[in-house]
Order: C-alpha cells, then structure tokens, then sequence
C-alpha cells in the first residue's frame, strides 16, 4: 500500500508532542502515540505519590493556566494528566492524535544534498514512518517530523553485573520502577508490605519509591527499606531558603546574570569569570540552609559537588514531606556503594558486606537515547549525539546535521513543559517562513558553545540542561522570531522576578 502523505508527522504524545500539535495545527499534524493515552511520563512513570515538582504556575501552557495556578501545592500525577486532556480537549487537538501507534522505523526519502537549504515544506516526502498499530503495519509519509517520543520511559536503563552474578541468581523478586508503575494500590501493598525491599538509586524517583516502601512498611511487621546510593545529590524540602523565595537563587535576570551564557563577548566573558566567586557564594548558601535544614550529615547524605552542579542538570529533586521522618523511624536506611551484584539472598557490596533482601527495585533511570536511535535511520543515527554524549539541537529542537526533522523535549530546563511551548511556538514560525534559519556552521557554532557552558558548569552534563541560562536561551528565541525579548513590565520586575509561560504570551 502507498504511504499516507501528510505535511507534519509528530512522535510521542507527551507534553512535548502536544505542544508541537497545538503550535502547528494549522497544518493538521498526524501525531502518532504508542499507548493508549495522552501524557507520557505522567501516565507511565508515575507512582502513587508522583507529584510535579516544578510550581505549577511555572508547568503550563501560556494559553491555557491551571485553574487554581496560584494554589502552592504541587499537583499529583493524576491533576497533570486532567489538565493535558483539559488542554487537549479545549484545543480540539485530539483530532489529530492516533493513539496505540508506535512508529517503529524511519527512511529518509528526501534528497541529502538540497535537504539542508530548501524550504521546511518542500511540497514532497522527506521522510517516510512505519506505525504499527493493531491493525499491522502502515506507511506514512511526510515533509517534516518532529520527534517528541522522550528522554525517560519505556526503555529502562539496567545495571551490568559480573558473571554469575545477576538477577538470575537471586531467590526474590526483582523489578525496574517501570515495572512498578504498572502496579495498582493493592499490587504495590503486596510488594513492599512486610518486605527487606532495596531501591537502587537516589534520584527523585527513588526518593519516592523509598517514601513508599516505608508507609507500607508501619508497624510491628514493618521492614526496613535500604536506599543503596551510588552519587549522591542534593535534595530540596521546598522552594524557601533562609526565608528567601528559591527562584531568586537561580530563574531571575540578575541571578542569571551571574551565569555563563553563550555569545558573550570578550568582555562579558571576563566579568563572568570574575564573578566566578559569587555563584560560589550562592550555592553556599543553598548547601548551608540544606545541612542546617536536613539530617544530611547524620546519614551521610551530604553530596561531595556543589548544589550548582545538580541545578545545572536538571537534577534537583523536591523530598517528599516524610523521606526524614520515616528514615528517622528506622523504616528506610541507606547504603553508599559504587559497585554491587546479586547473591541468592539479596545484594552484595564491594566491600564485602551482603544486605538481605525479599525485593530489589531498580530506580536506575532510562535510556532515552536508545530510545530515540532504534527508529533514526543511518547515517542521522550517528549524528543525533555528539561524542561527549550531548546533543547538538539548536535552540534545543533543530539538528544542524539531520533536515527537515524537529526534535523536542531533550533539552531540558526546570520546567520543562514552559520550554518545549516555547520552543514549538518559534518552531512553527520557523516552518511558516517566518525567518530562516542561519548555515548549517552557525548552528553548530551555537550548540558548540551551549554544550560546552554545561560541560563547565557541571559534571553532570550529558543531561543537556539549560537552567542556569534558560532566560538567556528565550531571549535568543525570542529575537528570532521577532519578539521582544524583555518581558516584563518594568525593569524592577525585569531583574527580580521570575520568567514563566505567561511572559512568553503570543504577541
Ligand atoms: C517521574 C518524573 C517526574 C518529572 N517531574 C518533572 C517536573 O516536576 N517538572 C519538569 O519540568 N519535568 C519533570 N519531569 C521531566 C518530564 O520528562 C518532562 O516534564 C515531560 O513530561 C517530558 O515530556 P515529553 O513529551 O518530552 O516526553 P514523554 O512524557 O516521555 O512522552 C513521550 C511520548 O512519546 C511516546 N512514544 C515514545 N516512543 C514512541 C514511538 N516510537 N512511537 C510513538 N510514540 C512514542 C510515549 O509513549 C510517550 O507518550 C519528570 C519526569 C519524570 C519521569
């Protein structure tokens, strides 16, 4: 059967994906989604105590709040998910939406050496996807793909172990939090209730997972739930410290001021460099008010880098009310190990010491990039990641190498869903004509240097995180697209007050 022709094809129906079908639904995309639902990590990567960790006036749409967005709590996964469908609904996107469609393969059909310079809707296919739905196979084609299927999910990332020394060899049960988002209440309570349980791992998901494992653990029969943690990083109870709002750390003009960003010149650069001390300062004074506020020395939990380095990467993770109470209940203990394996009753350290164990649950995180190159066609496959692991995307979306072909959702900043609209409003103008993109050397240029900020603001670089130039990042985008790029409404409110998805309103 010939391919269905259409103009855009979109992939992953996540907030990246849905961002991408409202900013181009003049063009009536084809947004193919492998499950059954809308939301992506927010329906699949989700536990029972999975909240937004980013305050939700700073998680919307800048079209579309929250209904109570000045409300200060976080809203639960299952909220996230009613205001994507709300949106979704409101702007008659689902319309556009074919759900239970994986795209499992990709063909370039295009023309490489004019790909580069014609036009974003060159009137024929560049690309050619194979969806498989319950139906079977079926082709399409299309002018221009943006790829949205995600950094996290469905592909979990799994340890290696030594010889003989795996999951086979263990007599409980062991499983990847993938496996147990799946679970319903009762089926989480079967597993954890009564149960030695080990979650490897310290990031956010962990955290919860532990928090978890110890409420189903109270009382007399209650077991201890043992975090066995490999790097450490620094947590956040909340967004106040010492008194002070968190944001006028790190999400104002001025305290970004403070921050390398790329396209500085000589001199800006130098200040930088001068001011090298006073973002020192200010991630002292995080660190202060986090040992001051949490038990972090009396389990040794305080992380050896600075706090910076885990903004920098989008890794900072907000504690759940009860992770220290619980801990302080002897419900969950931790344990520091850079390597371990499996023995037949539990996990072995390389120190010799063995912790009993009925379950082991992997919080090891996904492999996104796996993800993303099992449908990419050689010879884009060995482009979509520089050697240092990163992705060169211009202004986070377009890849100077690969053409007509959008990417959105792998650069990630403190909120990612107010990134990826912006970045999908100045995508659609992009396709619309509305400039042009510079050469193929420029971009390079640019994501050259972005990728090198990070690579010196923190050793957590391959997660390719903009937080600590994000406003720089709209500004750019902004002025491409032919925006003003200071927002607000005095320069008082320019310098001190944070920039969210309502400043980037369409003008
Ligand atoms: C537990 C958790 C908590 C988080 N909390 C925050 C937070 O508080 N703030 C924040 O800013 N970010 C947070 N994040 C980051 C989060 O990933 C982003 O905010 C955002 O939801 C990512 O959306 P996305 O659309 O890019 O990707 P996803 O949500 O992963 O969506 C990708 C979609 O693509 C689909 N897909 C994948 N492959 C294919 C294919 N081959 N064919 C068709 N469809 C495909 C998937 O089924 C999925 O629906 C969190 C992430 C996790 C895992």
């Amino acid at each position: 059967m010939a391919p269905v022709f259409s103009k855009i094809g979109i992939i992953g129906g996540g907030i990246s994906g849905l961002a991408a079908a409202k900013q181009l639904s003049h063009h009536h995309p084809v947004v193919f989604e492998a499950t059954d639902s809308l939301g992506g990590v927010w329906k699949h990567c989700s536990f029972k105590s999975t909240k937004l960790q980013t305050p939700r006036c700073d998680y919307e749409f800048s079209d579309y709040p929250w209904p109570e967005r000045d409300n200060s709590s976080f809203p639960s996964y299952v909220e996230i998910l009613e205001y994507l469908y709300s949106y979704a609904t409101h702007f008659d996107l689902l319309k556009f939406v074919k759900f239970n469609s994986k795209v499992v393969e990709i063909l370039f059909v295009g023309d490489r050496k004019t790909a580069y310079y014609g036009s974003l809707l060159p009137g024929q296919p560049i690309w050619e996807v194979a969806v498989q739905s319950e139906e079977g196979v079926q082709w399409y084609a299309f002018e221009f793909l943006v790829i949205c299927t995600g950094k996290y999910g469905d592909v979990p990332k799994i340890p290696e172990f030594p010889h003989d020394k795996g999951p086979e060899i263990f007599k409980g049960k062991v499983l990847h939090t993938l496996d147990y988002c799946k679970l319903d209440d009762e089926g989480t309570t079967q597993l954890l209730k009564g149960k030695k349980v080990a979650v490897i791992g310290y990031k956010k998901s962990a955290i919860d997972l532990a928090t978890e494992c110890a409420e189903a653990n109270q009382g007399p029969e209650g077991q201890t739930c043992t975090m066995v943690i490999r790097t450490l990083h620094w947590t956040v109870p909340h967004y106040w410290i010492w008194g002070l709002p968190f944001y006028l750390f790190y999400s104002t003009r001025s305290s970004q001021f403070l921050h390398e960003r790329p396209n500085y010149g000589f001199l800006r650069n130098s200040l930088c460099h001068l001011l090298s001390p006073a973002r020192q300062a200010v991630s002292k004074i995080i660190e202060s008010y986090l040992a001051w506020k949490l038990p972090l020395d009396k389990y040794g939990l305080r992380p050896d880098h600075p706090f910076v380095e885990d903004y920098a990467s989008c890794q900072m993770a907000i504690l759940p009310e009860n992770f220290f109470t619980e801990a302080d209940k002897g419900n969950i203990a931790f344990k520091r190990a850079s390597r371990w394996w499996f023995w037949e009753g539990g996990v072995e350290f390389e120190d010799n010491t063995k912790l009993e164990a009925d379950v082991v649950i992997l919080a090891t995180g996904f492999d996104g990039k796996k993800k993303l190159k099992s449908i990419i066609p050689e010879p884009f496959r060995s482009l979509v990641e520089f050697p240092s692991g990163m992705m060169p995307l211009y202004r986070g979306t377009i890849h100077p190498l690969i053409p007509n072909m959008a990417f959105v959702g792998y650069i990630e900043s403190v909120s990612n869903l107010h990134t990826a609209e912006l970045r999908c409003i100045w995508l659609a103008r992009l396709i619309d004509d509305q400039f042009k993109l510079p050469s193929v050397e420029k971009m390079l240029q640019q994501t050259t240097k972005e990728m090198e900020i990070m690579k010196r603001t923190t050793r957590f670089y391959k997660r390719s995180c903009i937080s600590t130039f994000s406003i720089n990042h709209s500004d750019e985008i902004c002025e491409e697209m032919g925006w003003t790029s200071w927002r607000k409404k005095n320069w008082l409110a320019e310098a001190f007050s944070p920039y969210n998805s309502q400043d980037y309103q369409e003008e």
